[in-house]
């Protein structure tokens, strides 16, 4: 470990547990300025924050894992979780037919016939909340939107989008790996802040 204020605070920025931080607090208090110690303090407080927004991150990326086992598509289910700047819940949505038109086992097996009549579950979570999004974040399971998805989740005013990490290893993902980099560059060109988890 570097000793020293600057050392000790990237470590403690990068430290992934509480014990680590403690023998950081440790030595800082043992060599260091008080002015060390307030870096540390600081750094420690961020690192807190920043353990406390993944936990959040984690349990709505769950949700949206949950909603996502409600569709009937036999090949993908993908679930979004739409959420307000306050962590309540506005939305919630996963691919699927619309309302009053069957779920027929034959389209849904058909990739052809399926594409004409399925809403993705980002365009469901929009249709579905009550409210405007402006400001909101979206939570993607299990991959990050397709670029048609991505303009409306745009155009919605969403300003944070939380989706695992592009994986071409994952068969959905390298099925649509294309789109979801467009998706991703026409989330950034908007100024969407892309989070991966
Ligand atoms: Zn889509």
């Amino acid at each position: 470990m570097v000793v020293g204020a600057t050392g000790s605070t990237k470590y403690a920025l990068e430290a992934t547990s509480a014990d680590d931080l403690w023998l950081v607090f440790g030595l800082a208090a043992h060599d260091m300025q008080s002015s060390d110690l307030q870096a540390v303090s600081l750094a420690y407080y961020l690192h807190i924050g920043r353990v406390m927004i993944d936990k959040w991150h984690t349990r709505f990326m769950e949700m949206a894992k949950l909603v996502s086992l409600w569709s009937k598509d036999p090949s993908t289910k993908t679930g979004g979780v739409i959420v307000r700047p306050d962590r309540t819940i506005a939305s919630v949505g996963f691919n699927g037919f619309p309302r009053k038109i069957a779920d027929a086992l034959e389209f849904l097996n058909d990739r052809e016939e399926k594409y004409k009549r399925v809403i993705h579950s980002e365009m469901n979570a929009i249709l579905n909340a009550r409210e405007r999004l402006d400001g909101y974040t979206l939570y993607n399971w299990p991959g990050q939107s397709c670029s048609r998805c991505a303009v409306h989740v745009i155009q919605a005013g969403i300003s944070i989008v939380v989706s695992p990490e592009l994986d071409p290893n994952d068969s959905f993902m390298r099925r649509w790996m294309d789109d979801m980099i467009l998706a991703e560059s026409l989330y950034r060109e908007a100024g969407v802040t892309l989070i991966h988890v």
